[in-house]
């Protein structure tokens, strides 16, 4: 069975949508593809849905699962009995290949690998032989295929090359180029962009009851994808925590040499957070830039506008993107496992002076 808990963490519930409306938001071109594909008869074995973190890529996928396994003239309906399985994550024909597919619960349970092993495969291409329990289809999800093993990826090229006449596979995926080309050229693929910050603001407020105001402001932190807002409508404390780091980065510009290295030296004790934190800046830097050149339409911390053009006032368009550079390159030396706080020490001495 897929794990009820994966499905109803990505998909909205399904009170809020209407008969034949895909519980996605966004995305509109890939929904009519594949609404269009369903009706006319015209369904591949294969899709690939590639696209950053949080975009939509599952859920897309699992609406178009549920709109295949409906068995209405409004697909999907959300309201049948293989939709409502869907919803669930309890329809027969509908696989969720994560590791611990195909192991025993208990093992399942231990497993705490990310890759999918050769046996995850193997145990799709026995399922895949069977025919569907209850409709028409019988569908594999893999999400983040890119986990998949070479050795996987060769064995489910084998059934991309003679899939049985009913089988769906939906993979899911950063990027294309992370799995083999073979695999890819046996896929329609959907590369799904960042969302427009005003359509996300209107679905938080319109599907999930969300105040005007932080809709907005997480929208325009959430780069575009509706699954960071709406993780973070569950984490009360993320704004706060974001403003506490947000007037730290503004007092940044006034400290003096010792504090900033102390900051670096706190900031490299916590590597995870580190990340995050450099990516704020970049988007706080990213603002600044966007208030020089008057185009503040794209900025992500409109709600600080004022500490923006306060701040932008003290800095040079060379200095901005300058900082900027160097602000990009410590994301790089840490995504290669450089020295952390080295990289931030040499990222604290790149701060330029204000005026
Ligand atoms: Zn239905």
């Amino acid at each position: 069975m897929i794990k009820s808990a994966t499905v109803s963490n990505i998909s909205p519930d399904e009170k809020e949508w209407k008969p034949g409306e895909w519980p996605v938001v966004g995305h509109r071109w890939a929904v009519e593809l594949l609404s269009g594909a369903i009706a006319s008869g015209n369904v591949r074995h294969a899709y690939l849905f590639t696209g950053p973190q949080s975009i939509g890529k599952t859920a897309l996928a699992l609406a178009f699962a549920q709109a295949l396994l409906c068995e209405r003239e409004e697909r999907p309906c959300g309201q049948c009995p293989p939709c409502r399985k869907v919803l669930a994550g309890v329809h027969p024909d509908l696989r969720l290949v994560a590791p611990g597919y195909g192991a025993d619960a208990e093992k399942a349970e231990k497993s705490e690998a990310k890759s999918l092993g050769i046996d995850v495969v193997r145990f799709l291409r026995g399922e895949a032989a069977l025919t569907p329990f209850e409709g028409n289809w019988k569908i594999f999800l893999i999400p983040e295929a890119e986990n998949m093993t070479p050795e996987s990826q060769n064995a489910l090229l084998k059934t991309l090359e003679e899939p049985p006449p009913q089988v769906v596979i939906l993979l899911t995926a950063l990027r294309e180029e992370s799995l083999f080309p073979t695999i890819v050229s046996r896929c329609q693929i959907f590369n799904l962009r960042p969302l427009p910050a005003l359509e996300i603001s209107e679905a938080l407020q319109k599907r999930w009851g969300v105040a005007e105001k932080r809709a907005e402001v997480l929208a325009n932190l959430s780069r575009g994808t509706i699954g960071w807002a709406m993780n973070a409508l569950g984490e009360e404390t993320i704004l706060e925590d974001r403003q506490k780091k947000l007037e730290e980065l503004i007092e940044l510009p006034d400290a003096g040499l010792v504090e900033r290295m102390n900051i670096a030296a706190t900031w490299a004790q916590k590597p995870e957070e580190a990340v995050a934190l450099l990516e704020l800046w970049l988007g706080w830097w990213r603002d600044l830039l966007a208030v020089r050149a008057e185009d503040k339409a794209g900025a992500q911390n409109l709600d600080r506008h004022r500490d923006l053009e306060k701040q932008a006032a003290r800095y040079s368009v060379t200095q901005i993107a300058g900082f900027l550079s160097a602000l990009e390159r410590t994301l790089g030396y840490i995504e290669r496992n450089a020295n952390l706080r080295l990289a931030l020490e040499v990222l604290m001495l790149d701060l330029p002076s204000p005026a």
